[in-house]
């Protein structure tokens, strides 16, 4: 077959895009003389929390450190129990476990690949402080049952945005569902910096305070420390490039929407599993994932016709030589094996062209055929 050169996501092209905008940002930092948090992180998180609909943001570090910190402010410490997707990026998981408490796995709705509610509260023990869904490929959870069974059983909830920045969920914005949102500001993210980059949104005016005083050292006070805290502060030079990406984030959700309806028509009734989007849901489209019995020979395929394509992620958490001691088994999780083995995500982003998403779907067809 002819061999062709997309990629499975064009970084530089975001930043070319815009590049003298880009250019004067960094230059204004630069020439302010003013380097660590101040007047270009402030902005940013004014006009973060006003694009998310929530009241408050507090920029930080990048979206682990964004989970560590929130977790924290929920007072999540030793012995607590934090309920996780078995499938997410195992950031989610470690933040639990960087706070001294147990990730308690539960397993997504196969259709959504999203946390099931109607498994939660089989995982809900007297341990148990938060539930943390992960709008995961950009695809808002289920929050509406999430939150009732957390209103029931006391416990709170942290959304983990890192890949849902300007989706909405029954209409609205991604970013105080729960008590609080983290985010993630990696380069690859649909709001993504030129390096790390992390937030939380809330519209909990306690919990923001908190976390503003974790990022810094536990200080409200140069050199008064109320708490033992981190350094996870928002690098300006990031909060003025996030602040040009901001004004463009939905013109660049919306060509992302674009592709993936593009392969929802063009790859229907080919053999492949493609997203379910429910009613309720207007995805971000962080990254458009279909599922194939025989996924690992498909990407070579496609990887040699020079179609750029990704596994999100090839071992789930439980399987995870980081997590050997809490003694899971394979098999113990089989909707996240199955998504392991299975699911592929094909070339998405804001700089991928109409020809080669129609190029990319004619490949799936003949291949598939
Ligand atoms: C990217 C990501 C994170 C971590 O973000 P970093 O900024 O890389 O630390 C956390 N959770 C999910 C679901 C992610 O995709």
């Amino acid at each position: 077959m002819h061999k062709m050169n997309i990629p499975f996501l064009d970084l530089k092209a975001t930043y070319l895009e815009l590049k003298p905008e880009i250019d004067a940002a960094i230059k204004r930092v630069l020439d302010s003389g003013w380097y660590i948090l101040g007047e270009e992180v402030n902005a940013f998180e004014q006009e973060y929390a006003a694009y998310c609909e929530a009241k408050h943001c507090v920029g930080l570090a990048n979206g682990l450190d964004a989970l560590h910190l929130a977790l924290s402010a929920l007072g999540v410490g030793s012995g607590d129990e934090v309920i996780v997707p078995s499938n997410t990026y195992i950031a989610t998981w470690l933040a639990v476990s960087h706070c001294g408490a147990t990730p308690i796995p539960v397993e997504p709705d196969p259709a959504t690949y999203n946390l099931d509610p109607m498994r939660i509260e089989a995982a809900i023990t007297p341990r148990t402080k938060v539930i943390l869904p992960v709008h995961l490929y950009g695809q808002p959870a289920d929050m509406t049952p999430i939150l009732a069974i957390a209103r029931k059983h006391g416990l709170k909830v942290l959304e983990d945005g890192a890949q849902g920045h300007g989706a909405r969920y029954k209409g609205k914005r991604l970013g105080a569902h729960g008590d609080v949102v983290t985010w993630s500001f990696y380069p690859g993210k649909n709001l993504g910096a030129f390096g790390d980059g992390g937030a939380i949104t809330t519209n909990d005016e306690e919990i923001a305070e908190r976390i503003r005083v974790l990022r810094n050292y536990g200080s409200r006070v140069k050199y008064v420390n109320e708490v033992r805290g981190f350094n996870s502060r928002l690098d300006p030079m990031q909060a003025a490039v996030l602040r040009v990406k901001l004004t463009v984030l939905d013109t660049w959700n919306a060509r992302r929407a674009e592709i993936a309806s593009r392969y929802q028509k063009g790859l229907a009734n080919i053999g492949l599993t493609l997203p379910f989007v429910p009613e309720w849901s207007e995805p971000a489209w962080h990254l458009y994932v279909v599922q194939h019995p025989q996924r690992d020979a498909l990407q070579k395929k496609l990887g040699e016709i020079g179609i750029g394509t990704l596994i999100h992620y090839p071992i789930p958490p439980h399987l995870q030589r980081a997590y050997a001691a809490a003694g899971y088994a394979k098999g113990q999780f089989p909707i996240a094996e199955q998504m392991a083995n299975q699911l592929l995500s094909i070339p998405m982003g804001p700089h991928l062209e109409p020809e080669d998403v129609e190029k990319v779907i004619s490949t799936f067809c003949k291949i598939e055929q």
